[in-house]
């Protein structure tokens, strides 16, 4: 039903709400965002309730690149020990199969950091290492198969939401509601915000090939080789690699009519080496396509309502920074929204200055994946031949006052995040 303006909405029916509490802060989901946010304030003694709709964190491939601007953070809540007994490798400096040799553009070996690397860990393994922590403090409470399906608004301001589980439908009311629910955002659809999308020429698809004797040789724990129309990209998971192949956008109807004998082919044709690797695809059921998506929320916040994460804004996978993005937005958030939320009282300009501090740096590191991916695309996807890299870029990517800002921005982006409190 189309409703007017003159209409007043039919109020929600609450008579099957079967249990209802009071916290400081409701955060919907459980990605890194929300995980991490839920830590940080529970430490300082905020009721929080985080609300997961499914019941596991055991999910498909979601990425496993944890950064050192992460590790940093960990370490300063003393769980770098534990993150990196659950990593099952690093990448230090990943490098591209070119025709003339390979190509390493980003070396994290020289960053002045005490993690000199990006961290492979199962994404589901540091979540539950973040909200094992959370569960260490009695005003936190983590709800999983909670489907947040309603926002509860008072007064033009968010109060917390309702959601359903396999018992019932239950509410939590907060002062604060906080919207982490990754790219497709039913917090932020119910507060009306529509991002502005921006769509990336390529789309991903992620398969993974087993360990051989004949692996390609990835002693930073990650390969790629680009040209010929394709890309492929590995990555170390342990006893097999998480592989991906680009594609243009939208073709993915065309590389599927060749059937998967023709994407075997295509990716030996730009990487030798997996020749045998390859013969383990053989059905389109190992096949996920990732439809690359990057956008931008114009508003983060509402009053009584923040969006973090993917919810305000969604990366191209183009240097895996989107889990880091996540967390580097929960501990500016928790930085800002600790004290206004012990006090009582969280004002629009607090949720304000929390988009104003992480907008910023995702527009820029959202403009060089753009500038990337449409280098890629140019020279790679579109390019008959397998890809020589001119000498005066190799010069460029080595020049000392350079060669280190690539490395930077992809393990910190522009500002480097610490928690504060
Ligand atoms: C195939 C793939 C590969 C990727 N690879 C990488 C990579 O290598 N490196 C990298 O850094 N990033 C990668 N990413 C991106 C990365 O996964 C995200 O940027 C990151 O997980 C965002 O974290 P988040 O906490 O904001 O959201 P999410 O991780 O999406 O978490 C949102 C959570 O909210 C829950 N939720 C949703 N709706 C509701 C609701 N109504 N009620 C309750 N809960 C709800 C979801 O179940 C989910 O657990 C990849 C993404 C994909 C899809």
């Amino acid at each position: 039903m189309v409703s007017t303006p003159h209409e007043v909405a039919p109020a929600p029916d609450t008579s099957q709400i079967i249990d209802s509490c009071d916290v400081a802060c409701c955060i919907v989901g459980s990605g890194p965002a929300g995980a991490m946010l839920s830590l940080l304030l529970a430490r300082r003694g905020l009721k929080v309730v985080l609300l997961e709709m499914h019941k596991d964190f055991d999910r498909e491939f979601r990425g496993d690149t944890v950064h050192p601007s992460t590790l940093e953070i960990l370490d300063q809540l003393g769980l770098a020990e534990r993150a990196l007994s659950l990593g099952h490798g690093k990448v230090v400096s990943p490098f591209f199969q070119a025709a003339n040799g390979p190509f390493a553009p980003v070396d994290l070996r020289r960053l002045k950091t005490k993690f000199p690397f990006i961290l492979m860990v199962p994404q589901t393994k540091l979540l539950d290492l973040l909200t094992q922590e959370a569960m260490k403090y009695p005003n936190f409470r983590l709800v999983m198969g909670a489907n947040a399906t309603e926002l509860i608004t008072e007064n033009g301001a968010t109060r917390g939401v309702r959601y359903q589980s396999d018992d019932g439908q239950h509410e939590v009311r907060a002062l604060l509601t906080v919207g982490a629910d990754g790219r497709f955002s039913r917090i932020r659809n119910l507060a009306g915000i529509v991002p502005t999308k921006s769509a990336p020429p390529m789309d991903v698809l992620w398969f993974k090939l087993p360990h051989l004797p004949s692996d390609p040789n990835a002693p930073g724990g990650a390969f790629g080789a680009i040209g010929m129309g394709h890309m492929v990209i590995g990555l170390e998971r342990g006893d097999y690699w998480q592989c991906g192949y680009v594609i243009l956008k939208g073709s993915y109807q065309e590389v599927r009519a060749e059937g998967i004998d023709g994407l075997r082919r295509h990716i030996v044709e730009i990487l030798p080496a997996l020749a045998e690797h390859v013969e383990s695809l053989t059905d389109w059921h190992q096949v996920a396509l990732l439809s690359v998506e990057s956008s931008l929320c114009p508003l983060w916040c509402k009053p009584g309502l923040l969006l973090i994460g993917d919810a305000a804004h969604v990366m191209s996978p183009v240097g895996g920074v989107g889990i880091n993005y996540a967390i580097q937005d929960a501990v500016v958030a928790a930085n800002i929204l600790t004290k206004p939320l012990l006090s009582g009282q969280v004002t629009l300009e607090d949720l304000r200055k929390v988009q104003r501090k992480r907008e910023w740096p995702t527009r820029v590191i959202q403009s060089f994946q753009s500038r990337a991916q449409q280098s890629i695309i140019a020279t790679a996807l579109q390019s008959s031949q397998r890809i020589s890299i001119p000498w005066y870029v190799r010069a460029f990517f080595r020049a000392p006052l350079i060669r280190d800002l690539p490395a930077r921005l992809i393990a910190f982006g522009p500002v480097r995040v610490r928690v504060e409190n």
